[in-house]
């Protein structure tokens, strides 16, 4: 389905960076996770990656205007003109205003919130830090990354439902039924 323009909201955990991959493919649109550009960009040493690295390693959002400079950047590739998947972004009621600006009109087409229990969520990024090692997942981090997400992102969900775009999917159990809740939702 290109021409989606859809924005995948949910907890720290919830399954979203793997979820995105699965459903972008579905859906023949990139997947676009500021989280793992901002990564790519403190594994590069970039300007970008300096500055966002403090930010990160400490579990608070990065500035909406560096965030917001690097998501219009992104959608203005080639690639973004007939549909997305937008990962992580927006995560303040400021970058929603932007988005909302950056899309001029085109808006966006769906709205997905894929829920997750707190412990649950808790339980996974612990396993990802012994995993993967990602610097962030450490336990007194990942409490701040909930908090952050507690206190600005999860009113976003309301903002979304008022304009009738929203629609929650239950994120717990296998990966792969988690996938057919997502794309039966997009049917
Ligand atoms: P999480 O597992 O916490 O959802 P992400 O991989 O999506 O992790 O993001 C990792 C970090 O990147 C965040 O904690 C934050 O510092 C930064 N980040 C990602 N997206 C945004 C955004 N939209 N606004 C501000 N900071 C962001």
């Amino acid at each position: 389905m290109t021409n989606t323009r859809l924005v995948l909201l949910g907890p720290p955990g919830a399954g979203k960076g793997t979820q995105a991959a699965r459903l972008a493919e579905h859906l023949g649109v990139p997947a676009i996770s500021t989280g793992d550009i901002f990564r790519r960009n403190v594994a590069d040493r970039t300007e970008l990656g300096q500055l966002a690295q403090k930010y990160m390693d400490a579990g608070e959002y990065v500035p909406d205007e560096v965030t917001n400079k690097m998501v219009a950047g992104r959608l203005a590739e080639p690639d973004a003109v007939d549909g997305f998947l937008l990962d992580g972004y927006p995560r303040t009621a400021a970058q929603v205003s932007e988005l909302d600006s950056m899309l001029a009109g085109r808006g966006l087409t769906h709205v997905i919130e894929l829920t997750a229990d707190t412990d649950e969520v808790v339980q996974r990024l612990l396993n990802r830090a012994r995993e993967q090692g990602r610097a962030d997942d450490t336990e007194s981090v990942i409490r701040r990354r909930l908090e952050v997400y507690a206190e600005q992102t999860a009113p976003l969900v309301d903002v979304y439902a008022e304009r009738g775009l929203l629609v929650q999917v239950d994120g717990m159990g296998p990966v792969d039924e988690v996938t057919e809740r997502l794309t039966a939702a997009l049917a």
